[in-house]
């Protein structure tokens, strides 16, 4: 099978459960029967269901609903490529890769316990060091023992090396001798784990600033990325903290880890869409596969075929 089909059925496979609550709804259309407006009402109650939000489902169903009246969709097929379509025009597009004028590339990874943070920088550093492109890692989460020694442990695991202090170091030390480790040895990609949990919010968001004001200070232009990682599990519940960690670091792009675990998949696209940013990576089970660049229109296609 070609890499991008069988991509595809990865993604596919991994939103199955958004996708049957999508369309276990609309179960009771008559296929090739003619749509009747009225019939737009269980659209609605899927989207919503789905974690879409008021507002995405809103234009999701304005537009929808105008399409239906103009009879350029007149059947259920034709509504669920339209609803495909529409809902991957929808997200910001993802931003043209482009590698850093003077390496490292910095990506900074930001997320609250268990978001999958760790996870996915190893799934990502094996992507590079699969492409034979050079990466450093960074245990900024010195919050947690546990959260050091797994990342030496993903380390070691992939053959990369991984820049540590002890447990209860002062993070932005870490991300220093990171940031000049990597510049020293010309590596390509330095990508920095953090804390998902201090004794208060406020500290988390001071210590994430902190961080964020050395690595600008150590690389020039860095971060080059900063990445929030969510749960999908969570759904639009995940939408109050997306905002804080946005105002407190200026978040770039989204990684939305675990969507094959929820129905509530919709949320990815009210998310994205509050804070305005791309959804760069996503998440759809567990092996390094698994974690796929961001295609709109491919997870529109994933969600209504
Ligand atoms: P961190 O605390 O943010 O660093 O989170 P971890 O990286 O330790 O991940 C928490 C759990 O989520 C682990 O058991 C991961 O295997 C799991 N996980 C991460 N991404 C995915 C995903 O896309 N799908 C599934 N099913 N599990 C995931």
């Amino acid at each position: 099978m070609a890499d991008e089909s069988r991509f595809f059925s990865r993604l596919r496979q991994g939103l199955k459960k958004t996708r049957e609550g999508l369309l276990g709804r609309l179960e009771t259309f008559i296929v090739g029967a003619p749509l009747e407006v009225a019939q737009l009402d269980e659209v609605e109650e899927a989207l919503l269901a789905a974690d879409l939000g008021p507002r995405c489902t809103a234009e999701v169903m304005e537009a929808a609903r105008a399409v239906v009246v103009r009879r350029e969709v007149t059947t259920i097929e034709e509504l669920r490529a339209h609803l495909a379509r529409h809902i991957g025009r929808l997200f910001t597009p993802p931003p043209p890769a482009r590698p850093a004028a003077v390496p490292p590339r910095v990506a900074l990874f930001v997320g609250t316990n268990g978001s999958g943070k760790t996870t996915t920088i190893a799934k990502l550093a094996k992507r590079h060091r699969d492409a034979d492109e050079g990466v450093l890692l960074a245990a900024g989460d010195t919050f947690r023992a546990a959260a050091i020694e797994q990342l030496q442990l993903w380390g070691r695991r992939i053959g990369v090396d991984v820049v540590a202090h002890r447990a209860g170091a002062d993070p932005a030390a870490v991300v220093f001798d990171a940031c000049r480790a990597a510049a020293a040895r010309g590596t390509a990609h330095l990508l920095i784990d953090t804390a998902g949990r201090l004794h208060t919010k406020a500290n988390l968001m001071e210590e994430l600033k902190k961080i964020h004001r050395v690595i600008g200070r150590e690389v020039p232009g860095a971060p080059h990325d900063t990445f929030l990682v969510l749960d999908a599990t969570t759904g639009l519940n995940a939408l109050v903290q997306a905002r804080q960690f946005h105002q407190a670091v200026s978040i770039s792009g989204l990684i939305v880890t675990k969507l094959d675990g929820t129905a509530k998949g919709g949320a990815i696209l009210a998310i994205a869409q509050d804070l305005g940013i791309p959804v760069r990576y996503v998440g759809v089970g567990e092996s390094p596969e698994d974690l796929q660049p961001f295609d709109p229109q491919a997870f529109g296609a994933a969600l209504f075929s």
